[in-house]
Order: structure tokens, then sequence, then C-alpha cells
């Protein structure tokens, strides 16, 4: 049966949801505001496998959310679009000491035997490292993994929006309100709404444990307009850097939670981020700075994303605190809502990822 469905929020999760629901059939509306989004602020890194966080739902999530991108882009492609918003590029991680680079190598190998994705993992001599790499600076300790990822966070929402619109969705870019004559029009509503969910949904009565988080990352362009085919660098600390085609190249993210929503660019936090960045990596110097990307990640108070349905409501579906992590959970997350809302069971345990524990009615 058809079901009439809204979702509102627009970046990865509610493009993803809106995307399945539009494919198998059903009446979708997106509602989008846009601004702050973190999605397209986003690095574009899909990397999870070797995190030393202990948090196993939280891993299921990530990993299992890094293989869908396969299943995501064969559907795009089977429906026409474009899946070139994922390219599996390598990642190497650069550790400060040998034996920092070793641990994680142990990991990555004990987590391939249930992640195939990962690929080929290789602890990388300074020659092979300068081959890979030939700007690098630091020689010592890199881990190279050949199934890290980078991802058009932008160009994928847009995409996928795109195909929603081809088979015959809406995509509306205003605020929201969940008021009741959304309630009556639509027989499910998704709450895709990022950092924005307590704002949404609390003239319905609901508190939501969701703080945002300001995250910004510079836009460099270089003189290396072949650089598509280089791995993303994934440093110690808070930088990373992203090479990502002709002689674009992403530095960041800082992750500032003192400054919560806000969405101004600081000139001296970029100035240290791409100090940081030349002194690792040779070609960014004398690159011009063509963006700064900022946006506002979602975090719960133990940093776990959740999803499902919002407590008490039985036409409500949410999901929020996808932090640092959510363009690798973000698309599964999604799907998820999207077989939820469409009456199908969820292909993950939904009591691992309760919304219960984050959203209260006042
Ligand atoms: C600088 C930065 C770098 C990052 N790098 C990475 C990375 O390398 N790898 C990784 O995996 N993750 C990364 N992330 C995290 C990732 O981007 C986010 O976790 C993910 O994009 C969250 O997706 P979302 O759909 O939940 O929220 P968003 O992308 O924030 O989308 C929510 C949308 O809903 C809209 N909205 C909210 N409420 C309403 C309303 N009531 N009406 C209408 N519209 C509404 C908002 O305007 C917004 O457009 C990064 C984040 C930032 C900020």
């Amino acid at each position: 049966m058809t079901r009439n469905i809204a979702i509102i929020g627009g970046g990865i999760v509610g493009a993803t949801a809106a995307y399945y629901l539009s494919r198998n059939g059903h009446q979708v509306t997106v509602f989008d505001e846009g601004t702050g989004q973190a999605t397209s602020a986003a690095a574009g890194i899909i990397c999870p496998w070797l995190s030393k966080r202990r948090n196993k739902k939280w891993y299921r999530l990530a990993s299992e959310g890094a293989a869908f991108y396969k299943q995501l882009c064969k559907d795009v492609q089977e429906d026409g679009g474009d899946a070139s918003f994922y390219t599996v590029s390598g990642a190497v991680l650069l550790k400060k000491t040998a034996k920092a680079t070793q641990e994680q190598y142990e990991i990555g190998l004990k987590r391939r035997e249930d992640a195939p994705e990962i690929g080929d993992l290789k602890i990388l001599s300074k020659e092979e490292l300068t081959t890979l790499l030939p700007s690098i600076q630091t020689q010592e300790n890199a881990l190279y993994v050949a199934g890290g990822a980078r991802l058009d966070g932008d160009a994928m929402v847009r995409e996928l929006l795109t195909l929603v619109k081809k088979a015959g969705g809406e995509v509306v870019r205003k605020w929201q309100p969940v008021d009741s004559s959304l309630l009556e029009t639509y027989d499910s509503v998704v709450l895709a709404t990022g950092a924005w969910l307590p704002q949404t949904l609390e003239p319905l009565g609901y508190e939501v444990a969701i703080r945002g988080q300001k995250g910004q990352l510079v836009v460099l362009q270089t003189g290396d307009y072949e650089n598509e085919k280089l791995p993303v660098i994934m440093p110690e600390g808070e930088i990373d850097i992203i090479p990502v085609g002709n002689g674009k190249v992403f530095v960041g993210a800082t992750h500032e939670n003192d400054l919560g929503y806000d969405l101004t660019v600081s000139p001296d936090i970029i100035a240290n981020l791409l100090a940081q960045g030349e002194t690792l990596f040779t070609g960014l110097e004398g690159a011009e700075t063509i963006a700064v990307k900022v946006g506002t990640r979602a975090y719960t108070p133990d940093f776990s994303p959740f999803f499902g349905y919002v407590p008490g409501a039985t036409q409500l579906l949410a999901a929020s605190g996808l932090g640092s992590s959510g363009l690798t959970t973000g698309p599964l997350i999604g799907y998820q809502l999207a077989r939820l809302a469409a009456g199908e069971a969820s292909t993950l345990p939904l009591e691992d990822y309760s919304p219960a524990a984050y959203i209260t009615s006042k």
C-alpha cells in the first residue's frame, strides 16, 4: 500500500530515507531549511574500522554503515543516477609511535574478519609512504587502509533528492514545524532534523538531549590537479587532509563545543588549521583558500546516535546524535527509517538505538 510520508530534514539521513521510500513507490515530501546542515559541511571520510571507541552498538552501526555504501551506490546506478559522490580512495593513518601503528594494524586485522570492506592493511615503509603521498612530511608510523573512502555529502544528497523528484516526490525548502495540519496530511512524519531535533520537537512538549557542536573546515585550491587519486590522510588529533580532485583539498575539521549552533567563520582558527596542515603536507603551501565550510554536528550525552519511534507517538519517527561519524552511519540509519515508515521491520536491533533514552515528555 502506498503511504504518504513527510521527511523533515534533507541531510544525509533524510535524503536516504526519502530515496528508499520513493524507490519503493511511496509518496514523499521532503522539507529542508538547510542552514548549518552538517552533511554539506562535512569532510567526507568513511573509515570507521580502526576507531578505538569501545561502544559496540556504535561500531556495529558504523561498520555496517560503511558497508551499506556498496548497496546504495548500486541502487542509485540501477535507477539511472550518478554514484560518483562515493570513492574508495584508501586512507593513510599517521600515528606518533611504531607501537601505536602496530596496535592499530592488529585491531584492523581482527575487525577485517567481519568487515572485508577494510581491504588491504599495510604498515608503510618511508619509501612506500612517499611513493603514495609525495608531499607528506611525516615519514614514519603510517598505516594504509585500502578500503578507506571519501564521500561528497553535498553531491550525494543532491543526487538522491533528484531521484526522489524523478519518482514524483517533492522537495520544499523551508523550516517545517510538526503541527496538526502536517499530522493530518501524512501517514508518517520522519524527523531527520540533525542538531535541530530539540527545536523541532519542543512545541509538542518534548525535551531532547541533543547539543550542537560547531565544525569548521577549509577548502583549498592546490596546483595538483590529479589529486583525486590520493588517499585521505588521517593524522592523530583534530585535523584530517582530504584531497578531493581537481586540485581541491579539504583541511579540517574543528570540534567547537562551546560555540554550538554558531556559523561564523573564525579567521584565527582557520589559520591554525592551515598551519597544522602545512606542517604535515607540503602540497598545501601557497594554496588558495577558496571556501570555509561551517556546520553543526548533533551529539547525545553519551555520544551514541539513535533512531526509531518518538516515545508515545505512533506517527513520528526520528534520528539524531550522529556526531562526527554521521556520513558513515547516516545512510544506514536513513534506510532503517524508510523501512519503519513503510511498515517494515528494521534490519538492526531497534532496542540498541532507542530514542526513548534521549527524548522525554516535559
Ligand atoms: C565540519 C564537519 C566535518 C564532518 N566530517 C565527517 C566525516 O569526515 N565523516 C563522517 O562520517 N561524518 C562527518 N561529519 C558528521 C556528519 O556530517 C553528520 O553527522 C551528518 O551529516 C548528520 O546528518 P543528518 O542528516 O543527521 O543532519 P544534517 O546533515 O545536519 O541535516 C539536517 C537537516 O535538517 C534541516 N532541518 C532541521 N530541522 C528542520 C525543520 N524543522 N524544518 C526543515 N528543515 C529542518 C536542517 O536545516 C538540515 O539541513 C562531519 C560534520 C561536520 C560539521
